[in-house]
């Protein structure tokens, strides 16, 4: 029987963690430890909180009274430096020795830095904890000559907050439109031209070295003649998951944490959630709402209570003041069909295979991906012709759905 519960890591996922549990019932004690100066949300480090217009409480995961009122002991600022799954206890870097039944790795990860030489100087920054944001915010200054290598999620948002601010940005990446696979290569196109209309200059290459000259930072890219001065040089080239507690505990590591349906790795005391645990047979997800739902599983798995049903995967990015959700596996699509046009104030793009849809990406139009959602949650038929036709109500589109099929979306 459970009757403690240690969860290392106060990101999304480990406070997701924390609050199905108690959601669900679980009346034994949690504790949650964390190496940061409270629990905050990480999307909005490359957004509201790097503009500046949000305040590190204003981005706390819970008011700190929650922790009280749902009794989860928080340990903040204090690392977990092993796990002893054989004796039941979770060590902390001080010796502390705390008692658990079953542990919830939720660790997420660090910004990778690839070794480009010259990459370890104070102008190149990277962005991943509050900390890392308040570095780089004050060379976000107008004229402040920005280069940012990586133009996928937090790469394009930064840029986008910069040029806002009135930087002079160049954003470099080695492809020619970055996020093909999740939004399909039309809407990541428009999406990377984007940065051009808002005067970033975009370049297709990849970063063969910098060279720190003191009081500026100069870039060399591969197959360019000479280098460019820049005054600060952001790397979004994506992160490295935190694995090593589950390493040094003999737990299965294989780009990721693996755990099973419900979150279990191959240590059954010890459970992995969000960005450094990665499903058996799929790639790590690394996204704010698939943190959540890994939470809600583990917590189920805890509590020996039915796992929430599975839903298609989402994710959100916003930049120039453009919103934009997707939905699915738009790789796997062997048609798509745009719902209005890329003109229009807001659209969408479907993907479908065999009759039905497989994914949606769109811009400023969420109703239009949570209806996508559900008609892939719910297998419904779709028609492309009227998919495509922003006079139909997606809602009635849905109301063909086959019964008897969960969907955790559907209020
Ligand atoms: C700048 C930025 C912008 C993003 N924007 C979006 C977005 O727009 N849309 C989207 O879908 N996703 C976005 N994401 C991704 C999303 O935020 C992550 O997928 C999510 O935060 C993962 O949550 P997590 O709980 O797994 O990990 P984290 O949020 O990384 O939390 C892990 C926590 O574990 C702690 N920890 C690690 N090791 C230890 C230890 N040994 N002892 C104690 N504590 C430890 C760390 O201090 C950290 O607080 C963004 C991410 C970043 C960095």
């Amino acid at each position: 029987m459970t009757e403690r519960v240690v969860i290392v890591g106060g990101g999304i996922a480990g406070v997701r963690t924390a609050d199905a549990l108690r959601t669900g019932g679980f009346d034994g004690d949690i504790t949650l430890v964390d190496g940061g100066v409270f629990p905050y949300d990480r999307p909005p480090l490359s957004k509201e909180f790097l503009a500046g217009t949000k305040d590190i409480k204003q981005i706390a995961l819970q008011p700190s009274q929650w922790y009280d009122d749902h009794l989860v002991r928080l340990l903040n600022q204090t690392v977990v430096a092993a796990l002893r799954p054989r004796e039941g206890k979770v060590e902390l870097a001080d010796g502390t020795l705390l008692p658990a039944d079953r542990v919830v790795l939720a660790t997420g990860g660090n910004a990778a830095r690839p070794p480009i030489p010259g990459g370890g100087s104070e102008r190149v920054h990277v962005l991943r904890t509050a900390e890392d944001a308040d570095r780089l915010r004050p060379q976000l200054v107008p004229g402040a000559r920005l280069l940012i290598v990586g133009a996928g999620l937090i790469g394009a948002e930064v840029a986008s907050t910069a040029v806002r601010l009135g930087c002079e940005v160049g954003l470099v990446d080695p492809l020619a439109a970055p996020l093909m696979a999740p939004l399909g290569s039309e809407l990541a196109t428009w999406l990377h031209d984007l940065h051009t209309w808002h005067g970033i200059t975009t370049v297709q290459a990849a970063v063969e070295s910098f060279t720190d000259r003191g009081d500026h930072i100069e870039a060399r890219l591969a197959g360019r003649r000479g280098s460019r001065a820049y005054d600060a040089v952001v790397l979004g080239v994506g992160m490295v998951p935190h694995t090593g507690l589950a390493e040094r505990a003999a737990i299965e590591v294989d780009r990721g944490i693996l755990v099973d349906a419900g979150q279990v790795t191959s240590n059954p005391a010890v459970l992995a959630v969000g960005d450094p645990s990665r499903m058996r047979g799929a790639p790590r997800a690394e996204h704010w709402e698939a943190a959540q739902h890994d939470g809600a599983r583990a917590a189920a798995t805890i509590l020996g209570a039915e796992a929430p049903a599975p839903t298609a995967p989402w994710f959100w990015t916003a930049r120039h003041g453009r919103h934009v959700e997707a939905v699915g596996h738009m790789e796997s699509a062997a048609e798509t069909v745009v719902r209005g046009t890329f003109d229009d104030p807001s659209f969408a793009v479907f993907g479908l295979r065999d009759g039905y849809v497989v994914a949606a990406a769109a811009v400023d139009d969420s109703a239009a991906v949570r209806a996508a959602r559900r008609m892939i949650d719910r297998r419904v038929p779709a028609d492309a012709g009227r998919l495509s036709d922003p006079a139909v109500n997606l809602r009635a589109l849905l109301r063909t759905a086959p019964q008897g099929r969960r969907d955790e979306t559907t209020p």
